[in-house]
């Protein structure tokens, strides 16, 4: 269990991280211990270099001392020890059963620590002026740390039961002491993934271990990952009411994993490359397509007198007529409840008033992008696809591209 966590935290803060708790909580101390000595030693050093009948040879013995000393903070504040301390406190929320209040000063901490590099010093000067603040935080922190992990139970092993589950051709891996429950939902999710990639033909992807690991990566919306670099695949404990989503992030991933484990011939890389090229070339018309169908149907077009709220000032405003603003097609509109003049009118494009109206304009189905996302690089694209093709959502045009892609 241990190394299993600490591969996860490791690999997800994408950093040789140090979650062996004991171990980290004791360099940790050393550090501090060194600070504190220079705490002591600091003011006399400082008169001392800065008095005027200093010779040469006693400077630059005490600034070999300043060195020594300065080296622990230094260290303590170089990137790697940063990650190192995040990993700890990531640590510590997946390992230990924590009570809210505890729990709320561990995540506090591991933000800190997460900001790397915006705590570096600049030169000696600027540590050494700095230096009591950071004494007095370093300090406090440890003491904080050392008097949760004395009161706080490390989670009780009785889950070791379900600590790998067999999800079709997949294994997931209970990483930190998740629940049955969740452990269920996610080999759920990971065994429909398996069947609809193998109902297309692409069982090789369906392989290996799926780790299930908390919110550990910063953003909130991700669900799943996958490190090309290590082929490793993560899924998220929270899914409950995600699961959807979570599947198609789950099968994007593969998609990930299927062009760069067998699609990566200088080939196969050129070919995807232009499927988004070509994808790209029709987008646009495609989008106007979508817009015209919107137009044209009576349920969706627009009439005189329909309200949007902008969402961004959340003001109201009435629709009057289309119109061509530079060439694009818009829509007039003014203010409500201020009268009708060319003074208050506003236009937005079609696009942006379908967008307030919260009315998808569905381009996926005329063969544009499938997604806003799809459309960020050749790669993206490429994963958003399979997810649609396993989920028979592609247009017809795109699978046949896919296909000759995938053969
Ligand atoms: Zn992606």
């Amino acid at each position: 269990m241990d190394s299993l966590v600490k591969r996860v935290l490791a690999r997800s803060i994408q950093a040789d991280a140090i979650s062996d708790i004991p171990m980290t909580m004791r360099n940790w101390g050393i550090v501090v211990n060194k600070q504190e000595q220079l705490g002591d030693r600091l003011p006399s050093l400082m008169a001392e270099l800065q008095s005027p009948d200093l010779d040469q040879q006693r400077q630059r013995a005490l600034n070999r001392e300043a060195y020594s000393y300065l080296i622990a903070p230094e260290v303590y504040y170089k990137a790697s020890l940063m990650a190192g301390l995040s990993g700890l406190f990531l640590s510590i929320l997946q390992q230990y059963d924590l009570q809210p209040k505890d729990q709320k000063a561990i995540e506090k901490l591991a933000q800190f620590y997460s900001k790397s590099g915006a705590r570096k010093f600049k030169d000696f000067p600027t540590a050494f002026a700095k230096f009591p603040a950071l004494l007095a935080t370093s300090k406090t922190q440890l003491a904080i740390t050392k008097d949760i992990l004395g009161r706080s139970k490390i989670r009780s092993s009785d889950l070791d039961g379900h600590k790998v589950m067999e999800a079709g051709p997949f294994k997931v891996i209970n990483t930190g002491g998740f629940s049955l429950d969740v452990m269920k939902t996610c080999a759920t999710v990971v065994k429909e993934a398996a069947r609809l990639l193998s109902a297309k033909g692409l069982s090789k992807v369906c392989y290996g271990e799926i780790l299930v690991s908390n919110r550990v990566n910063r953003k909130k919306e991700i669900l799943a990952f996958y490190l090309p670099s290590k082929d490793e695949m993560f899924i998220r404990a929270d899914l409950k009411g995600h699961e959807h989503d979570a599947l198609g992030t789950m099968l994007h991933e593969l998609g990930h994993r299927l062009q760069e484990k067998f699609l990566n011939s200088g080939i196969k890389k050129s070919e995807i490359y232009r499927m988004y090229r070509v994808i790209q070339g029709g987008h646009e018309a495609a989008e106007e397509d979508a817009i015209n169908k919107l137009l044209e149907d009576p349920a969706t077009a627009p009439k005189v007198g329909d309200i949007v709220v902008d969402p961004k000032t959340q003001t109201e405003l009435v629709f009057e007529k289309l119109g061509l603003r530079h060439g694009k097609l818009s829509a007039y509109l003014h203010l409500k409840d201020e009268p009708v003049n060319p003074s208050n009118q506003i236009s937005v494009s079609i696009k942006g008033w379908y967008q307030f109206r919260g009315v998808p304009i569905d381009v996926a189905k005329v063969g544009g992008f499938v997604s806003n996302y799809a459309a960020t690089d050749p790669d993206e694209n490429f994963a958003e696809m399979i997810d649609r093709y396993c989920q028979n959502k592609l247009h017809p045009t795109q699978v046949a591209m896919l296909e000759d892609v995938l053969k």
